[in-house]
């Protein structure tokens, strides 16, 4: 990305919208995360791929909103949201071992994560930790590329 784009805060409530996205061979690993984790994230909004959200729903008890499945688009319909600001938290346990029908969308889904600087943890430790800080309790201003600027600056290169 050039240098000298502007970026703005977005504000972060103390409750975060938190996605929850794992693999076939990680669902076991979040699950038992987010059961060892359940009353810190009952205060938080959850959102997941269609499989895993529906495994935490039934067997942690917690009300999750589902999207569809990951290799069915929900990658991207998550993406979609952190696009929107509307989902500003990701656990994501992808398989570090397994080829991925809908690789392009995991890759996509993890840079636009980076690109609206949402916090994401992509294993257990890293959750753990995510978890663990005093800001999740509080408010946070993400620092996000200032889209206006960004598309003025592009038309002022394209105009008359
Ligand atoms: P799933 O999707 O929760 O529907 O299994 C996860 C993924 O593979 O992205």
């Amino acid at each position: 990305m050039k240098a000298g784009y502007r970026f703005k805060k977005v504000k972060m409530e103390c409750n975060k919208h938190i996605a929850l996205i794992a693999h076939d061979n990680k669902k076991d690993n979040l699950l038992g995360w987010v059961m060892e984790n359940k009353d810190k994230l009952s205060k938080h909004f959850l959102y997941g791929t269609g499989t895993t959200a529906t495994l935490i729903s039934e067997k942690a008890g917690l009300p999750v909103r589902p999207f569809k499945s990951g290799p069915l688009g929900g990658d991207q319909q998550i993406g979609a949201r952190i696009a929107e600001g509307k989902i500003d938290f990701m656990i994501f346990f992808w398989d570090p071992l397994e080829a991925q029908p809908h690789d392009p969308d995991v890759k996509a889904l993890l840079r636009i994560g980076v690109l609206y600087d949402i916090p994401i943890a992509t294993n257990y430790s890293t959750a753990d930790f995510l978890l663990a800080s005093p800001l999740m309790e509080k408010e946070y201003y993400r620092k996000v590329v200032d889209s206006d600027d960004r598309v003025r600056e592009r038309k002022d290169q394209f105009g008359e």
